[in-house]
């Protein structure tokens, strides 16, 4: 079996990654959305006052000046602005557009002419095909680029190259967290894991589902109420044998 790219842990079937580095990239892509929308309420302090952190008497701080790494995180989009500047910081819609289109370049599409010969070929281009609430398309926003590297995520973790967009993803939501102070609260779970056994059961905040700290093992809410039927119904059964 092959082990994880970013740790000695045993990668999944097929995989390049173990479920609980697989389990961070999911986390990741779910959270980048709303740590921009953080970073945009800074280029926009008089017009946006910052929902949920004020008292009800104004806002919770004072202006203050825009810092040049949240201009450059903010900044335009294209693949070819994907140079790092000084400290490294690359634009969020640079590096997620560049990680898109280098997927679907690898990502194979397979067409047929009208001879029926099969062809295959990489895609032309990503397209950020996420609809909204309202029947719409996301576009190339960060919310419609984390939307289609998630849909792709099983096809990132097949390749050996996850490993490469783990480290760099994880540095950009490090460099955005370090800037919002956005940190997403984890809600411990009192259950042993299910798989592993050690009791590092959480949720964070914002996204699906609850995971193992350990051994990464991702299960639904209602898997868990299961689970923890279960683990009650063996103990009962234990104290009524001793
Ligand atoms: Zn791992
Ligand atoms: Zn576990």
């Amino acid at each position: 079996m092959a082990s994880c790219t970013i740790c000695p842990r045993t990668a999944e079937d097929g995989h390049h990654t173990c479920p609980l580095h697989a389990a961070e990239l999911r986390e990741w892509l779910a959270e980048l959305p709303a740590q921009a929308e953080l970073l945009g309420d800074f280029l926009a302090p008089e017009s946006r006052p910052a929902a949920g952190r004020t008292g009800g008497t104004g806002r919770a701080h004072s202006p203050v000046p825009v810092d040049l790494r949240v201009l450059t995180l903010l900044g335009p989009g294209h693949a070819e602005t994907r140079s790092e500047d000084d400290d490294g910081t690359i634009p969020i819609l640079a590096w997620l557009d560049g990680w898109a289109g280098h997927i679907a370049y690898t990502y194979p599409s397979v067409s047929r002419d009208p001879h029926g010969t099969t062809h295959i070929q990489p895609c032309e281009a990503a397209r950020p095909a996420s609809t909204r609430p309202d029947g719409r398309r996301h576009g190339p926003t960060v919310t419609g680029w984390c939307i289609w590297l998630t849909r792709y995520l099983p096809y990132v973790l097949a390749h050996p190259w996850a490993g490469d967009f783990h480290r760099q993803l994880g540095d950009l939501i490090d460099r955005v967290r370090d800037l919002t102070h956005a940190v997403p609260h984890r809600h411990h779970y009192a259950a042993p894991c299910p798989v592993c056994e050690a009791f590092d059961l959480g949720a964070v905040d914002g996204q699906d589902g609850i995971t193992c700290g350990v051994c990464g093992h991702h299960l639904s809410h209602t898997d868990y109420d299961q689970h923890v039927n279960a683990v009650l119904i063996e103990l009962a059964e234990r104290q009524q044998a001793s």
